[in-house]
C-alpha cells in the first residue's frame, strides 16, 4: 500500500513495466501437476524460431495470455507451455546462407548440428522477446521439437500409426518442389494467378493444344470426349508422339472438354492433377520427364538435363522449324507454387510415405469441438471434404525427424525399433536383432525424414505427458489458439492424428485469430514499407499499449488492421484511468476505512449495479474469448459512468463531512478494485500498480470480482439523476454560465416516480434541487408579443403602430386563437396571417419558470428565486 502522493502525476509505463517484470517470478505462473482445481491446458503455437517476434506472434500471444490470466483469477490450473517448432527449410536454406554451403557439401549429421546451434541462437533470442513482453508463460512446460525427447513422440506417434494401418508408403505422383528437392503436401501448395501460351500444334495428324511442350517426352496417350465426333475416325487407334516417336493410344473420357482447345488433349505423366486421375484411372504407362532437381530426364533424349524452362523453350523451337507449331494464343493460368519458396511445382511419382486421410472421423471429431468463432468449423469441413489424395508425409530433407525405419538389405524387410529404442536416427543407428527373416544384419536406414507438420501435431499429446502409448490422464486440452492460416495445416492435422492416437478429439475448444494487416490494409512486407515490430510499438507506448490495441482492434477471428490511433487510444485511457485512481485515492485515504456495507445514496447504488453488469459483461465475453467486448465494456464503465458521470454526481459528497461521504468512498473502493480485477487479465502491468496503490499486494494472487449489486430500480432512477445533472450542466453552459455559478430553485417533476438523491444533483449543479413525484401545476401566461416588422410595415404604414397597441390589448385567449381584425379609431382593420406571434410561458404558484424535459423529467428552473 501507498499514499496517494506516491502516484507519481502521469503514468510512466515504462518504469512500472520495468517494475512488475522484476516482482513476477517464473513459478507464479507453473502448471500444478498435483492441483485439484479444475484444469485448463491452453495447446498454445509452437512458433518456428526465426530469431524474431513479429506483431503477428504479439497479437496470438496476448490473446493467450488474456486468457491464461483470466482463467487463474477464474481459479483455473492453467497450462500455458511454449513450445518451439524448430524443424524444416528455412533453417536450412539460412544455415547454407551462413556458412556458404549446400547440404551436400559436409555430412549430413554436421549440417544437422549447424541447423540445431542456429536455431537454440533463435530460441534464445525469441524467449527473451517473450520474456519483456510479460507473458505469464508457463517457463516448466518448454519444448522443443528438435530435441531428443520430443522426436522421439514423433517417432512413436508415426511407429503406432504405420502398425496401425494410418501410415503406408507408396510410389505415387506427390507435388515436389525442385528448388527445395523435396516432396510438398497438399496444404503446402499456394496459389498464383499468371499468363502462359497455349501451343497449337500436330500431333501426328492430329491438333493438339498444351501449356506443357517440354512434358512431351511425358506423353503418355491423347484423350477425347467419347461424343465428339470430329474424331470418331481417331478412337482406339495409336498415334506417334512427335520429336520423341514413342507410340500412345488415343483414349475417350467424359473428363475431356471438347470446347477447350482443339478438343484433343495430351495426357503427360504429370502435367497436372487431371492428368494422375486419368492415369490412373486408364492404367497408362509412367513416363518421367522432369527428375527431383528439375532437370530434364535421360527420357528426353537431346534435351535431357535441360531445365523445364529450357527445354519448353527448345521444343517450341524445333516445333516451329519443322513447321509442326500452327499457332500460339495467351492464357490464363493458376499455377501452383511451393509455399515457401515460389517456385512453381511440379507432380512427381517416387516412393513416399503417406498418412491415410479418413474425411469421417475428422469431421465428427470436428465437430465436437467448440469453434471461436464458430464459422471457421466451416473452413475446416470445406478442405476436409476436398481432400483428395492422402497426406504425404515425408520429405527429401535432414534438419527433420528421421523416419525411424530400417529395410533388410537380404530380404527387403522393414524392420522397427522398439519403443524403447526411441529416439533413433536410422542413417547412423542400427537395430539390435538381425532381420527376423533373413538373419542378416545389413540394414539400409530410411533417409527420408518427417514433414514438421508430423512434429507439431502431435503438441495436445506432448504437453499433456503422453508417453507414446497410453492416452495422458489430462488429455484433451481445453484450449488451441491458432490463426486462421493454419486450419487447413495445423488444426486439420492435429485433429487428424489425434483421434488416429487416442481416438478422442484434442481439444474441448479452439479459438482462432485473424491476421495483422499494415496500416494501408495490405499484408505487412518490406516491400510495402509497411512493416510495424512489438519493439517499436512498446516503445512508444508500452506493453499495456499493444495489449490494449490487439484485445479491441478486431473480433475474434477478424484480420486486424493496425493502426496508430487505437494504439494513442490505449495509451490515453491509461491516463483517464490513472487520473481516475489518483483523484479516488485521495478521497478514500482521507479518511480512516469505512465500514464494508452497502450504501444507501442513489447514485452508489446506480454505478454498483452498473459496475455488477460491466462484471457480467466482461466475463460473459472473455468466457467467448470476445475480447474486444470485454475491454469495451470496461472502458465505457471506466470511462463513462464512472468517470463522467458518477465522479461529476459525488465529488461535493466527498468534498463534505456528510455522513453519506462513507457511501461515495466504499463506492469508488469497490469500483477501483474490480477495474483492476477486470483489466488484470487485458493489462496486466497496469492494473498491478494501481491495484498495489490501492489495496497493496499483486494483482496476478486474486481472484475474479463477483458482484451482487444488481437493482434495476436504482440503474433506471440513478439513469434519470445522471441525465437531469447532464441537461442542467448543458443548460448553464448555454446560458454563458459558469459551472459552479448558482442556478436557484429547480423543481424537478418525475410524475409516479419517487427520486431521493441525497442531494447529490443539487451540490454538483449548485441549485437548490427538490424532487417532486407529482404532475406539475403549470400556468401558461402571456409574456410578449412578436410582429413581423415586414408584413405590419407595409400593410399599415402611418397606422402600424396604433395597430400594434390594439393587438396587444386584446385578451390572451384571443390572441392565441387568432385575430382577423382589430378596431382601430373606431374602424375594423383587416390583420394578415403572420403579423404577429404571441410568446407563452410557464409559471408555477405565479412565478415566471424555465422548462426543459429529460427522460420523462420535468425540470422547472426558477432563475429569480
Ligand atoms: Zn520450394
Ligand atoms: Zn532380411
Amino acid at each position: 500500500m501507498s499514499s496517494p502522493e506516491d502516484l507519481k502525476k502521469t503514468y510512466d509505463y515504462a518504469e512500472v513495466e520495468r517494475r512488475w517484470l522484476d516482482q513476477w517470478r517464473d513459478e507464479d505462473f507453473y502448471f500444478d501437476w498435483e492441483s485439484a482445481e479444475p484444469r485448463y491446458i491452453i495447446d498454445t503455437p509452437p512458433p518456428y524460431p526465426t530469431g524474431r517476434l513479429h506483431i503477428g506472434h504479439a497479437l496470438n500471444w496476448v490473446y493467450m495470455d488474456i486468457v491464461a490470466r483470466y482463467k487463474r483469477m477464474r481459479g483455473f490450473n492453467v497450462m500455458f507451455p511454449q513450445g518451439w517448432d524448430c524443424h524444416g527449410l528455412p533453417t536450412e536454406v539460412k544455415v547454407e546462407e551462413i556458412h556458404g554451403i549446400t547440404k551436400n557439401d559436409v555430412p549430413r549429421e554436421e549440417f544437422r548440428q549447424m541447423c540445431r546451434d542456429l536455431t537454440r541462437e533463435n530460441i534464445e533470442m525469441m524467449r527473451h522477446s517473450l520474456r519483456l513482453m510479460g507473458f505469464s508463460v508457463d517457463w516448466s512446460n518448454e519444448y522443443i521439437t528438435m530435441d531428443e525427447s520430443y522426436f522421439g513422440l514423433t517417432q512413436a506417434s508415426f511407429l503406432r500409426m504405420l502398425q496401425d494401418g494410418y501410415i503406408y508408403q507408396s510410389e505415387h505422383p506427390v507435388n515436389f518442389c525442385t528448388r527445395c528437392e523435396t516432396a510438398i503436401a497438399f496444404a503446402e501448395v499456394a496459389y498464383t494467378e499468371n499468363t502462359t501460351l497455349l501451343n497449337y500444334f500436330d500431333f501426328d495428324g492430329v491438333e493438339i493444344a498444351t501449356t506443357r511442350p517440354e512434358l512431351l517426352a511425358a506423353c503418355v496417350a491423347v484423350a477425347v470426349h467419347p461424343e465428339d465426333s470430329r474424331y470418331d475416325g481417331l478412337k482406339g487407334k495409336t498415334l506417334t508422339v512427335p520429336i520423341f516417336s514413342h507410340p500412345v493410344p488415343v483414349i475417350e473420357d467424359e473428363a475431356v472438354d471438347p470446347a477447350f482447345g482443339s478438343g484433343a488433349v495430351m495426357i503427360c505423366t504429370f502435367g497436372d492433377k487431371q492428368d494422375v486421375v486419368w492415369w490412373k484411372s486408364h492404367n497408362l504407362d509412367l513416363r518421367s520427364a522432369i527428375d527431383q532437381k528439375g532437370s530434364m530426364t535421360a527420357l528426353c533424349g537431346r534435351y535431357a538435363g535441360m531445365t523445364a524452362r529450357e527445354c519448353r523453350e527448345a521444343i517450341l523451337s524445333d516445333m516451329k522449324e519443322s513447321g509442326i507449331l500452327k499457332r500460339q494464343e495467351e492464357l490464363p493460368q493458376r499455377v501452383g507454387t511451393c509455399w515457401r519458396c515460389q517456385t512453381p511445382i511440379e507432380i512427381l511419382s517416387a516412393r513416399q510415405w503417406f498418412v491415410k486421410v479418413k474425411p469421417d472421423e475428422i469431421i465428427s471429431s470436428a465437430k465436437a469441438i467448440n469453434w471461436y468463432p464458430e464459422h471457421m468449423l466451416t473452413r475446416l469441413l470445406n478442405w476436409t471434404h476436398q481432400m483428395e489424395w492422402d497426406w504425404c508425409i515425408s520429405r527429401q530433407r535432414l534438419f527433420a525427424t528421421p523416419i525411424p525405419v530400417w529395410f533388410c538389405e537380404g530380404c527387403g524387410e522393414m524392420i522397427l525399433p522398439g519403443p524403447e529404442d526411441l529416439p533413433i536416427d536410422p542413417t547412423v543407428d542400427s537395430p539390435k536383432q538381425p532381420c527376423p527373416k533373413c538373419g542378416s544384419t545389413n540394414f539400409t536406414g530410411e533417409t527420408d525424414v518427417l514433414d514438421t507438420w508430423m512434429d507439431s501435431s502431435i503438441s495436445p499429446l506432448v504437453i499433456t505427458k503422453w508417453d507414446g502409448k497410453t492416452t495422458p490422464a489430462a488429455y484433451p486440452t481445453q484450449l488451441r489458439p491458432q490463426g486462421h492460416d493454419i486450419i487447413r495445416t495445423w488444426a486439420f492435422y492435429t485433429i487428424l492424428r489425434s483421434v488416429a492416437l487416442t481416438g478422442e478429439k484434442p481439444w474441448e475448444g479452439i479459438m482462432v485469430n485473424g491476421m495483422v494487416l499494415g496500416e494501408d490494409g495490405f499484408k505487412m512486407s518490406k516491400s510495402r514499407n509497411n512493416v510495424i515490430t512489438p519493439d517499436e510499438l512498446i516503445d512508444r507506448y508500452g506493453v499495456d499499449a499493444l495489449r490494449q490495441w490487439a484485445a479491441v482492434g478486431a473480433a475474434m477471428g477478424s484480420d486486424i488492421t493496425f493502426s496508430w490511433n487505437d494504439v494513442v487510444a490505449a495509451s490515453r485511457f491509461q491516463t483517464k484511468m490513472w487520473n481516475i485512481v489518483r483523484f479516488s485515492l485521495t478521497q478514500i485515504r482521507k479518511d480512516a476505512p469505512t465500514s464494508a456495507e452497502s450504501p444507501a445514496e442513489l447514485a452508489d447504488r446506480w454505478l454498483l449495479s452498473k459496475l455488477s453488469a460491466t462484471v457480467e459483461e466482461v466475463t460473459n465475453a472473455l468466457d467467448a474469448y470476445q475480447y474486444d467486448r470485454g475491454l469495451k465494456a470496461i472502458r465505457d464503465f471506466a470511462w463513462s459512468s464512472l468517470a463522467d458521470n458518477y465522479l461529476e454526481l459525488v465529488k461535493g459528497r466527498l468534498y463534505s463531512d456528510l455522513p453519506s461521504r462513507a457511501g461515495a468512498v466504499f463506492t469508488l473502493k469497490t469500483a477501483l478494485d474490480t477495474l483492476c480485477r477486470l483489466l488484470a487479465p487485458y493489462t496486466p502491468f497496469f492494473a498491478s500498480e494501481c491495484y498495489h496503490h490501492l489495496a497493496g499486494g499483486r494483482i496476478i494472487d486474486q481472484k475474479w470480482p463477483h458482484l451482487d449489486y444488481a437493482d434495476t430500480g436504482a440503474e433506471e432512477n440513478g439513469n434519470l439523476l445522471v441525465s437531469v445533472v447532464s441537461v442542467l450542466r448543458k443548460y448553464k453552459h448555454d446560458a454563458g454560465l459558469a459551472l459552479n455559478a448558482p442556478l436557484g430553485h429547480v423543481t424537478i417533476y418525475t410524475p409516479g416516480i419517487e427520486i431521493d438523491d441525497g442531494g447529490d444533483a443539487g451540490r454538483c449543479t449548485n441549485a437548490d434541487i427538490e424532487w417532486k413525484s407529482e404532475e406539475p401545476h403549470l400556468d401558461r401566461v402571456l409574456s410578449d408579443i412578436t410582429f413581423n416588422m415586414g408584413i405590419i410595415g407595409p400593410t399599415f404604414r402611418k397606422e402600424a403602430n396604433a395597430v400594434m397597441q390594439a393587438i396587444r390589448a386584446l385578451p390572451p385567449e384571443t390572441l392565441e386563437a387568432g385575430v382577423s381584425s382589430v378596431m382601430v379609431n373606431g374602424s375594423e382593420i383587416t390583420v394578415p396571417e403572420g403579423a404577429y406571434t404571441p410568446v407563452f410561458s410557464y409559471a408555477i404558484e405565479g412565478e415566471e419558470v424555465v422548462l426543459l424535459t429529460v427522460g420523462g423529467a420535468l425540470l422547472a428552473i426558477r432563475t429569480h428565486a
